[in-house]
């Protein structure tokens, strides 16, 4: 029987790690659909339109939101992010998971519009060593890492209402958990309704040929 697809959510504090696991888990598995969101941030060094993000003006992002072309979209630190629809839309039926890596309004939103997604939230190991991976990025003045650090301290308020949480500290045991839970939320039985159907409709069929 064809698996559904599932709308997957992955969080986390700006320099936990999402995007270096995301990278990392696309490489090992090739299950998965990433979805490249639209921002009005300006690219970092090495970052190219359309592979990490699709860069636009503030109009343009304002354009897309009046089209009803964004399944969500939220202000992060003064700029503008948001989720694409079409793509989105277009992988999920044809069956693959797809994963978002967006931050917490975001996510929120998506658990109203899309109640069966999966909401996962990468944590650092410690504070500090949070602080050490956004100093090290190297992409980001002090300025903006404290700014950073901030937002970490109100996103902190809401991880409970994620479905699991997994520790980014050795980043292969990381994929590995990751791609562990997708597997396990493949198997829940709501998640198998039409395949529960099918087999009772054959074991009731197979039982009365038997009599
Ligand atoms: P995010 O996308 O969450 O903002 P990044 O993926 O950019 O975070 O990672 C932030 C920094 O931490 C990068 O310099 C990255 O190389 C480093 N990093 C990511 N995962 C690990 C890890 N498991 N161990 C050590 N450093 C890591
Ligand atoms: P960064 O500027 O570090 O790439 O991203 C800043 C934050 O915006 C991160 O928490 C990232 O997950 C989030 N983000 C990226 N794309 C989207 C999106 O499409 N929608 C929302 N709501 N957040 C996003």
């Amino acid at each position: 029987m064809k698996r559904r697809g599932i709308l997957i959510v992955v969080s986390g504090f700006s320099g936990a790690g999402k995007g270096t696991l995301m990278k990392a888990l696309m490489q090992k598995y090739d299950n998965y659909s990433l979805s490249v969101s639209m921002t009005t941030r300006a690219p970092r060094p090495g970052e190219t339109d359309g592979k990490e993000y699709f860069f636009v003006t503030k109009d343009i992002f304002e354009e897309k939101i009046k089209q009803e072309g964004l399944i969500e979209y939220a202000c992060y630190c003064g700029n503008y992010y948001g989720t694409p629809r079409a793509y989105v839309e277009s992988q999920l039926s044809a069956g693959r998971d797809v994963i978002l890596e967006i931050e917490i309004q975001g996510a929120l939103k998506i658990k109203e519009k899309f109640p069966d997604a999966l909401l996962l939230f990468v944590m650092p190991p410690s504070a500090a060593e949070l602080r050490n991976r956004l100093i090290g990025r190297g992409t980001e003045s002090m300025e903006v890492i404290d700014q950073r650090m901030r937002r970490a301290v109100e996103e902190a308020q809401g991880i409970e209402k994620y479905d699991y949480i997994v520790v980014n500290d050795k980043l292969e045991e990381c994929v590995e958990e990751l791609h562990g839970i997708i597997k396990a939320v493949h198997n829940t039985a709501d998640r198998n309704l039409l395949w529960i159907e099918q087999i009772r409709k054959e074991l009731e069929e197979l039982s009365k040929g038997e009599k």
